[in-house]
């Protein structure tokens, strides 16, 4: 009966999506809603709090994700195929569709061209030709149709990721993208360092001056650490909060480049747009830790750290501590 209650749902989550009922669209749906892959409910989460339809190629997108990261082999690799089958389908349902419109306009201008061939005069030589140009025309503008339809999918893909990867109020990659970006990193074993960052105090921000000023505050601080830790991407991690991700071994080199941006904040002239009041500088508090076996773990270890400069007073960076790294021998 159980089965009966969610096989539904699932059914009913897909319809609402506009997502045919395959046997794998339908396993995506069945995952999200048991809640039974972290990888899926948190991607698949993204979307619909957005309140963004779930496409075929989101759903592509995710269960290829979840393939990549699933302990199972088989899992990943049959997942792996059906996405990539989904996608070859819908490429030869386009070409297919392109090459019967192409097949008809060939048949129609062939039989004119016989009859002119076979001597068509007057009228009939008339008749033909005119057919010819209406069948370029229709042609012509059946082209431009699909290529016009392609164009709109291409945007609406674009938009969809767009907003589901960049955090609204500042403008910077959001907690999905970063989330992405440590997950691939991951996946192919690349040594990465990666700092938290939380503003100090900001609270006190948002009491004295107001919501508003404390968002203006963010966007500036979003902003300024993207231009003092460039190259490298930062993301908003959460309220106050960002990340940042370096693609180098060492934590003492993006502790370093924190710190700098630390003091370039704090060098900034602050005052408010409303009244030329100064305002205090901003400080942060960040902590920074290298790769280890897992992303949760480095995650945790960045945060600890991060827990330790604020309770050491604030206004500081701390490295955690380098044991248990992958590659370091212990
Ligand atoms: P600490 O130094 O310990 O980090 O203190 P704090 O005040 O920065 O930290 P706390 O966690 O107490 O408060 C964070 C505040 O950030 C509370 C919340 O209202 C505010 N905040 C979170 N997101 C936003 C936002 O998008 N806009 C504004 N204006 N404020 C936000
Ligand atoms: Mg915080
Ligand atoms: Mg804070």
């Amino acid at each position: 009966m159980k089965q009966d209650t969610i096989g539904s749902q699932v059914l009913a989550f897909l319809a609402g999506n506009l997502l045919d009922p395959t046997p794998f669209n339908y396993r995506f749906g069945y995952l999200y809603l048991t809640r039974t892959s972290k990888v899926i409910a948190q991607e698949a989460d993204t979307y619909i709090d957005a309140g963004l339809r779930m496409t075929q190629e989101a759903v592509a997108e995710i269960m290829h994700k979840f393939a990549q990261v699933s302990e199972d082999p088989a899992e990943r690799i049959a997942a792996r195929d059906e996405a990539l089958e989904m996608f070859l389908d819908a490429a030869g349902e386009l070409a297919r569709e392109t090459q019967r419109q192409a097949g008809d306009m060939g048949r129609d201008i062939a039989e004119e061209s016989e009859a002119i061939r076979k001597g068509a005069e007057g009228e009939d030589l008339k008749t033909a030709i005119r057919h010819i140009v209406d069948r370029a025309d229709q042609a012509e503008r059946e082209l431009a149709n699909s290529s016009n339809r392609i164009d709109r999918l291409q945007r609406d893909l674009d938009e969809a990721r767009n907003k589901a990867l960049v955090d609204e109020l500042t403008g910077i990659a959001n907690r999905r993208a970063a989330r992405s970006t440590i997950q691939d990193l991951e996946i192919s074993k690349v040594r990465y360092c990666l700092a938290i960052i939380d503003i100090d105090h900001f609270k006190s921000i948002n009491d004295t001056y107001g919501h508003p000023v404390g968002d203006r505050a963010l966007k500036l601080v979003a902003g300024a650490l993207e231009e003092s830790l460039a190259p490298w991407p930062v993301a908003r991690w959460g309220g106050e909060e960002f990340l940042v991700i370096a693609e180098v071994p060492d934590p003492a080199r993006l502790a370093e480049k924190v710190q700098a941006a630390k003091d370039d904040l704090a060098e900034r002239k602050l005052k408010l747009r409303e009244t030329d009041e100064p305002m205090n500088p901003i400080t942060f508090s960040a902590g920074v830790a290298g790769s280890l076996a897992t992303s949760e773990q480095t995650l945790r270890r960045a945060d600890n750290a991060l827990y330790e400069a604020k309770k050491g007073g604030r206004n500081t960076v701390l490295i955690a501590p380098e044991k248990g790294r992958v590659g370091d021998g212990g």
